[in-house]
């Protein structure tokens, strides 16, 4: 629970990000409308930062994932497949005195004084019994408004995925273990968005899919799976005393997984992403310590993940998640597969090679496994005893030929709260007195300069100096292909300073008279100052750029 302290320290960050321009609530002028928000100049630079890191770690830096980038509106029964359309509701509840609408779960329910069996809202009013709400919003395709005209803006983009399998496994030539990234919108009718921009109606999500193969097949190859324990921790001895704001590189080179091994099974590569993602998020400035991993029960899981871990953030209002990374089986590409008709298994030559091979005892074990995992799931899916053993003895059967669905790994991750944790976690006042006595508060935002919306101030020492201006125009030009720069000449070199500061830019440039050359030896030299302690270095103007990249990149 958020206590006072907490709740100034949010306002704080709302009246911040509206002030120099990250958040807007969208449609203000009209009032804004609820679960909506736009970035403003700020914002959107530090937002689109965030996606390219997350989108180059997982694609461009890794020969095993491909990227994707669908539509926000696709068949409606991708919806049907995946289970949206019967179940992605919350529960949501009226109170009949005070007219409020809640999420049956999420309000501070008490029993009815007068009626006991009654739920009742802090306001006491009586309220209705839940009913599910579903999330996804509803438009219409074409111009005629019936149901056959149906579509939604989905709720997610990791369904895309699912549903351009086949087609990115062909084309990328990628092999199972392999992954698929994308990047997108994603929309959810929220019944009570809440908490600035942490739950909305419109946001973003950054999703991997990672296929893998069943742990049958993997056994079937390998002789073994590894456990879960056998992958060696990605030790946070090694992290934490070795990442450094002040040497980027230490922030790849620390925590490294083991490689891949072809026996990993699901344990293992599940390990692995909640690794790599934490890993991500240190290397863009939230510390382990703002973090937390919650390995979901069983009894909360969903009915076809095998594990799912959210990694919760401390935001002001609570410890809350930012990214899910659940362990799906093969449940997805399964019911695509029976919703579409159209195959999703792959073909494995290693693996009808390694089943020839076994002894008759080791395949007969590992075709029992496999049939009862999908006869247990079509089971699930209502299908009847006699269709579903059938099937199942159909997909057990592939096994000799090499076929399999594979089973997925999924890190889901969302943009907009990444956004807010990056700002909340970066947060930070500092308190200065002058010579006259008079102190003031201002607000330094301490972004690893990864994220940064800015990367550097350029500012000449003063305005009216046109070989001070001449100067810093060239400097600002130099640097402006690599990286977002901000020119600045207006008011004292201190508050421009200050400036930056609240926009979190981590250096400023300053060109001066040495730079001028009034001091021979600092000629064509310029000041660089660091955001986060003030310090100043001097560093020649033929150096900034391949001083500041690795820094900021
Ligand atoms: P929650 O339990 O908070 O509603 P969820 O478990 O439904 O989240 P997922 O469906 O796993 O969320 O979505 C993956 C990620 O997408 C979440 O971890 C979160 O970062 C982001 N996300 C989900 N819903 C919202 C939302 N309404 N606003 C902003 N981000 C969201």
């Amino acid at each position: 629970m958020a206590g006072p302290k907490e709740n100034v320290l949010m306002e704080k960050i709302v009246s911040l990000c509206k002030r120099r321009g990250f958040i807007f609530q969208s449609s203000e002028i009209y009032g804004g409308i609820n679960g909506f928000w736009d970035y403003g100049p700020l914002g959107a630079e530090l937002k689109r930062n965030v996606k390219e890191l997350w989108w180059n770690t997982m694609t461009r830096q890794r020969d095993d994932i491909a990227g994707l980038e669908a539509t926000i509106i696709m068949h409606p029964q991708i919806w049907k497949a995946s289970g949206h359309v019967d179940t992605f509701s919350d529960p949501m509840i009226d109170c009949k005195t005070c007219k409020g609408r809640f999420r049956a779960d999420q309000t501070n329910e008490i029993p009815c004084p007068q009626k006991p069996s009654k739920m009742v809202s802090e306001c006491h009013g009586e309220k209705t019994a839940p009913r599910a709400f579903n999330l996804m919003f509803q438009t219409y395709v074409g111009p005629v408004r019936d149901e056959s005209a149906i579509a939604y803006l989905r709720p997610e983009t990791a369904q895309a995925i699912f549903a351009q399998f086949k087609n990115v496994l062909e084309t990328s030539r990628q092999k199972v273990p392999f992954g698929i990234a994308q990047v997108g919108k994603a929309f959810r009718n929220e019944v009570t968005p809440r908490n600035y921009t942490f739950r909305s109606r419109e946001f973003e999500q950054m999703e991997l899919e990672f296929f893998i193969k069943p742990d049958e097949v993997v056994e079937a190859i390998c002789g073994r799976v590894a456990t879960a324990a056998e992958i060696s921790k990605p030790e946070s001895e090694q992290r934490a005393a070795s990442v450094s704001l002040a040497d980027p590189s230490s922030i790849s080179s620390a925590g490294k997984m083991p490689a891949a091994r072809s026996d990993w099974g699901w344990e293992a590569w599940h390990k692995y992403w909640v690794e790599e993602r934490i890993k991500f998020y240190e290397g863009i400035g939230l510390p382990r310590t703002t973090l937390e991993e919650y390995w979901q029960k069983p009894e909360e899981l969903a009915h076809y993940a095998r594990a799912c871990v959210d990694i919760l953030f401390k935001f002001p209002f609570g410890t809350q998640e930012l990214e899910g990374i659940a362990a799906r089986s093969d449940f997805d590409l399964s019911q695509h597969e029976r919703f579409s008709g159209k195959p999703m298994g792959v073909f494995d030559e290693e693996l009808r090679t390694a089943w020839g091979k076994l002894p008759k005892e080791k395949s007969d074990a590992l075709w029992r496994r496999y049939y009862e995992n999908r006869k247990k799931y079509l089971a699930k899916m209502g299908v009847a005893e006699e269709p579903a053993s059938k099937d199942a003895t159909e997909d057990a059967n592939g096994l000799a030929k090499g076929q399999y669905i594979p089973h997925v790994i999924e890190p889901s991750a969302g943009v907009d709260r990444l956004i807010l944790a990056l700002i909340t976690n970066a947060y930070s006042e500092v308190t200065e007195t002058d010579d006259k006595g008079r102190s003031e508060t201002r607000v330094i935002l301490k972004f690893h300069p990864r994220v940064a919306p800015v990367k550097a101030g350029v500012m000449p020492l003063l305005k009216n100096k046109p070989e001070l201006v001449k100067k810093a125009i060239e400097v600002r030009d130099r640097l402006r292909p690599w990286m977002n720069v901000f020119y600045d000449d207006a008011g004292s070199i201190g508050r421009r300073y200050a400036r930056q500061d609240e926009a979190g830019t981590p250096f400023c440039v300053t060109i001066d008279f040495d730079t001028l050359g009034e001091k021979p030896e600092l000629k064509d030299t310029v000041t660089v100052r660091f955001r986060d302690d003030g310090r100043q270095e001097r560093i020649a103007i033929s150096e900034l750029l391949n001083w500041l990249l690795p820094k900021v990149r």
